[in-house]
């Protein structure tokens, strides 16, 4: 809401150049994974094992995602996976977040073509 309300403020100029540099810091668009990392210790069922003693066997790593509003989906991820999966993830949310950006900067230069226009008109009659 207040990132719009700045964007409002911004020449035309200096919006399509914010829309530029945002295109340029995408991480690459292949390493990217949607879900959360998380982690899990757990007890395996042995009554002897120390597990039974609080201490759980781990960290068990899992990738879990939300598929829609009833389904989720998830794996686990071997510990030498984790750090890729972790930037992976991370790629995610930046481009996403980017791409919020450029829709809003997008927005903002429809809205006021569509003041111009409306302008023009208002200027001819
Ligand atoms: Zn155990």
């Amino acid at each position: 809401m207040v990132e719009r309300e700045k964007l409002s403020k911004l020449s035309d100029l200096a919006l399509r150049h914010r829309r530029v540099g945002l295109t340029k810091v995408l991480p690459p668009l292949g390493e990217v994974l949607r879900g959360s990392l998380m982690e899990r210790y757990l007890t395996c069922g042995h009554p002897d094992c120390k597990c039974t003693r609080g201490e759980r066997h781990g960290p068990v790593w899992y990738l879990s995602l939300t598929l829609d509003q009833s389904h989720r989906s998830g794996c686990t991820v071997p510990g030498d996976q984790v750090e890729q999966v972790r930037r992976w993830i991370e790629n995610y949310h930046q481009v996403k977040e980017n791409l919020e950006k450029i829709s809003d900067i997008n927005r903002e230069l429809m809205r006021r073509q569509k003041d111009k226009a409306k302008k023009r008109k208002s200027a001819k009659k």
